[in-house]
């Protein structure tokens, strides 16, 4: 009989076939959220070091299990009273929607006698559900000033979600808006600190780095397919 061979890539080669797929210079944040320890150990063995999560406790717990040489970052909605669970050892904040949030990361970062890397979340996406600053909201925060008074945080850049749609124009149009504000706000307030624009998932990451990306956050593209117990994504 003949049929076509279904042969799985192993998750260290789609690692390295995603690495070898963006430029060396950009980032590569492995989303590992709802994948076992064990699995993240895998991709650690083959090189990479840098992990994304979406949940402080399961982010807390897999921080406790592996090596510490992971740089690990939170890429979820954060919920102020649950900053405490990271702050001794996250690497990078990409969500930062408030100024609460921004404060209270400053307030836990003191506690634990460190500075914490964050990046402001940028709403452009059409669903109303995604979080996230209005291009003017942010404006306006930064020119009032407050932030100016949090020595504990280093504000790193911007982070975006683009819209859930096969229509590749407007994936463009959004990442290019926040590419624009990215270098709007650089040259405003932040200078050579302000490097890092994560922007990219596994649909639309070449587009992200097309349009500027420092840094993607490529989660099932690696890992595969992700089983949600709940619906908390
Ligand atoms: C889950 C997630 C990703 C990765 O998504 P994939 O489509 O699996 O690559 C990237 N960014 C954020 C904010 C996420 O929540």
């Amino acid at each position: 009989m003949c049929e076509p061979l279904k042969i799985e890539m192993s998750l260290t080669e789609r690692l390295q076939e995603v690495r070898a797929s963006i430029p060396e210079d950009v980032t590569l944040v492995a989303v590992s959220k709802t994948h076992p320890a064990e699995m993240i150990r895998e991709a650690y063995d083959a090189g990479q070091r840098v992990f994304g999560e979406n949940r402080p406790q399961e982010l807390r717990e897999k921080y406790t299990l592996l090596p510490h040489d992971i740089a690990w970052h939170m890429i979820g909605h954060l919920q102020t009273n649950k900053v405490k669970y990271i702050a001794p050892f996250v690497a990078l904040v990409h969500s930062v929607d408030s100024d609460r949030l921004l404060a209270v990361i400053d307030r836990e970062a003191a506690r634990n006698g460190r500075i914490i890397d964050v990046l402001f979340e940028i709403h452009v996406a059409v669903e109303e559900t995604k979080s996230g600053w209005e291009p003017d909201e942010l404006r306006k925060y930064l020119a009032e000033g407050t932030w100016r008074g949090y020595g504990n945080v280093r504000i790193r850049g911007l982070m975006a979600v683009a819209s859930q749609t096969d229509d590749d124009g407007r994936i463009r149009a959004e990442f290019t808006t926040v590419r624009e504000l990215f270098l709007e706000l650089r040259e405003a307030y932040f200078g050579a600190d302000f490097d890092t624009l994560s922007m990219g998932m596994t649909h639309d990451y070449p587009i992200a780095v097309e349009c500027g990306a420092t840094m993607v956050r490529i989660g099932s593209r690696i890992f595969g397919a992700r089983d949600y117990t709940n619906t908390n994504k």
